[in-house]
C-alpha cells in the first residue's frame, strides 16, 4: 500500500507529522540524520550530556518542545532515521538506510521538508584545511562540542554569522574577528522591517552587544580577499575602507546566508520560479503548501528561507492542506491563521535580506584562478572561458566545463557558478537558467545491499 511520506525531521517535518497523526494518519517520516530536530534543533550524540540551555540558548524551550513531540510521536509514525532519500520518481522514493541498505518506498503523497544549507561564495584559499562554512562550524560545536580551531575568524553575512560568533565565544573559543560583508548602513535601513519580529530582532541585538562587551572585533562592510596558508589556513585578508588587513588564524568559517535544498522537489517534477528575495530558483508552492506536482507538498526552508518558526508553521500548514485534499476534516481557521503569520514572517525576511544584502560585486571580483567547483576542480577562469566561447545557459556550461558535475551536484558551487555566468555574459542572474537536479542528490557508496 502506498504511504504518506514526510522527508525531513526538522521543525517543518516534525510539525507536519504531528498534525497528520492528530488527524488519524500514520505517516512515514524519513531523515538522513540519526536524531530528529533538523539544523537549528540538531541533537547531540545520545551519550553527550550538555544541557538544552547550553546547546540552544534562547531557543532551548522550542528545541525541547520539538524533541518531545518527536518522542511522543514514536509508535504513531513510521519514523526512519539514518535514511537518505536520494531519488524520487513515478511515486517512488529511493532511499539509502544506515549508509549501506538500498530500499524503495512507494508513496501516495509526500511532504518535502528538506531544509537548507549554507550559500557559499568562494574566496581564494577556501579549499584549505581549516576552512568551513558557518553552518559546518556550528554543527561541530552543537553536535560534537568541538571548535574548528583555536583562533577562529568568522566571515560572510547573514544572521548566522553573529549567532555562530556568539555561540563560539560563549563556549570559550577565541573568535579573533567577525568580518561582515554587509555595511552597517544596510542594517539601519532594514530596521522598520526587522522590528516586525521584535523578539528575533532583540536576540540579534543581544548577540552583537555581547560580542562587543567581550571585546570580539566586528568589522562591517568588508570585502573578503582570501585565506592564506600552506598546509592549512593560517590567516585571513580583507579590505575595509580601501585598506587591506591581515589577521592570523588557524580556522575560518564563512557563508553568505542560506540556500534551499530543492533537488528532491525537482526530481518530483515540481515547477520552479525565480525568487528575487532568495536570489534562487525555488519550487513553486501555493499559499497552502501545495507544489505543482499532484500529491507533493512543500514545507520549511527547502522551499524558501523563512527560519525555524516559519518552518514549524509551514509544516503544520502543508499537513492540514494534505488532509483537506484527502477529504478529511481539516482546520480551515487554523490554516488561515498560519497563512497570515507566514505572510508577516515573509516581510521580516525581506528586512533580513535588506540588512544582509547579497554581495553583488562578488562575481566581478573573483580572480580567474579561484576554484569554484571543488569536486571537479573548476576555476572561475574556466567558467568565464566557457561563457566567452558562447555558452551562457548553466546546464550547458556544466556539460562543457563540468562545473557542478561532481559529488555535490552543484549544491555547493551552483549559486557561485550562476553568478559568474551572469556577470561574464552580461545577463541578469535569473536569465542564465536553473541547474537541474540529478539523482543521486547526495553521494552513494559503492556496494549497496538491497534491503530484503
Ligand atoms: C547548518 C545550519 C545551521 C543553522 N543554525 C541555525 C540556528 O542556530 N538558529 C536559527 O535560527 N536558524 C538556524 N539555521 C536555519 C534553520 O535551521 C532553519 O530555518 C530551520 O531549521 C528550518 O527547518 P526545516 O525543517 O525547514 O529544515 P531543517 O531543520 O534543515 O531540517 C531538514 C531535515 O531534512 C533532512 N534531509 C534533508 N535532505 C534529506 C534527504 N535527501 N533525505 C533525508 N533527509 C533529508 C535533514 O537531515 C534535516 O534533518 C541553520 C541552518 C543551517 C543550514
Amino acid at each position: 500500500m502506498s504511504a504518506i511520506v514526510i522527508i525531513g525531521a526538522g521543525p517543518a517535518g516534525i510539525r507536519a507529522a504531528q498534525t497528520l497523526v492528530a488527524h488519524g494518519l500514520r505517516p512515514v517520516l524519513l531523515d538522513e540524520a540519526s536524531r530528529g530536530g533538523g539544523q537549528i534543533y540538531r541533537q547531540q550524540p545520545a551519550n553527550f550530556r550538555r544541557s538544552a540551555k547550553a546547546l540552544y540558548g534562547f531557543e532551548a524551550g522550542k528545541a525541547q518542545a520539538l524533541h518531545n513531540t518527536l518522542e511522543q510521536l514514536r509508535g504513531q509514525v513510521d519514523y526512519r532515521p539514518d535514511t537518505l532519500v536520494w531519488n524520487a520518481e513515478n511515486q517512488v522514493l529511493d532511499t539509502l538506510q544506515q549508509g549501506h541498505l538500498a530500499d524503495r518506498l512507494a508513496f501516495d503523497r509526500v511532504i518535502v521538508a528538506t531544509g537548507a544549507t549554507d550559500r557559499v561564495l568562494p574566496i581564494p584559499g577556501w579549499t584549505l584545511p581549516g576552512v568551513y562554512t558557518l553552518g559546518a562550524a556550528q554543527i561541530a560545536l552543537k553536535f560534537q562540542g568541538c571548535a574548528i580551531g583555536e583562533r577562529v575568524v568568522l566571515g560572510g553575512s547573514g544572521p548566522l554569522l553573529y549567532l555562530v560568533a556568539y555561540q563560539y565565544a560563549k563556549a570559550g573559543a577565541r573568535v579573533s574577528a567577525v568580518l561582515d560583508t554587509s555595511p552597517f548602513s544596510a542594517q539601519v535601513r532594514a530596521l522598520p522591517r526587522l522590528l516586525l519580529q521584535p523578539g528575533t530582532f532583540a536576540k540579534g541585538l543581544y548577540y552583537r552587544a555581547w560580542l562587543a562587551r567581550k571585546g570580539v572585533p566586528v568589522h562591517q562592510g568588508v570585502t573578503l580577499l582570501g585565506i592564506d596558508g600552506e598546509q592549512r589556513a593560517s590567516g585571513v585578508r580583507w579590505l575595509s575602507n580601501g585598506q587591506q588587513h591581515d589577521l592570523p588564524c588557524d580556522a575560518m568559517a564563512f557563508a553568505h546566508a542560506l540556500r534551499s535544498e530543492t533537488q528532491l522537489a525537482d526530481l518530483l517534477g515540481c515547477q520552479f520560479a525565480w525568487s528575487a528575495l532568495n536570489r534562487a530558483w525555488l519550487p513553486v508552492r501555493d499559499a497552502q503548501g501545495r507544489a505543482s506536482s499532484p500529491g507533493v507538498y512543500l514545507a520549511g526552508d527547502g522551499a524558501g528561507i523563512l527560519g525555524a518558526d516559519g518552518a514549524e508553521m509551514s509544516g503544520e500548514l502543508a499537513a492540514l492542506t494534505l488532509l483537506a485534499d484527502l477529504g478529511k476534516p481539516g482546520n480551515p481557521q487554523r490554516q488561515q491563521q498560519l497563512e497570515r503569520r507566514l505572510a508577516t514572517l515573509q516581510r521580516f525576511r525581506q528586512g533580513l535580506e535588506q540588512a544582509f544584502p547579497f554581495p553583488e560585486q562578488w562575481a566581478r571580483q573573483a580572480p580567474d584562478q579561484l576554484t569554484v567547483c571543488r569536486c571537479e576542480q573548476i576555476s572561475a577562469g574556466e567558467i568565464r572561458a566557457t561563457v566567452r566561447a558562447g555558452h551562457w545557459e548553466i546546464n550547458r556550461v556544466k556539460a562543457i566545463c563540468r562545473v557542478g558535475m561532481g559529488r555535490c551536484q552543484g549544491r555547493v558551487c551552483g549559486a557561485a557558478a550562476a553568478e559568474l555566468i551572469a556577470c561574464e555574459s552580461g545577463r541578469a542572474i535569473d536569465q542564465v537558467g536553473r541547474l537541474r537536479g540529478q539523482a543521486p542528490v547526495k553521494p552513494l557508496p559503492f556496494g549497496l545491499e538491497i534491503k530484503p
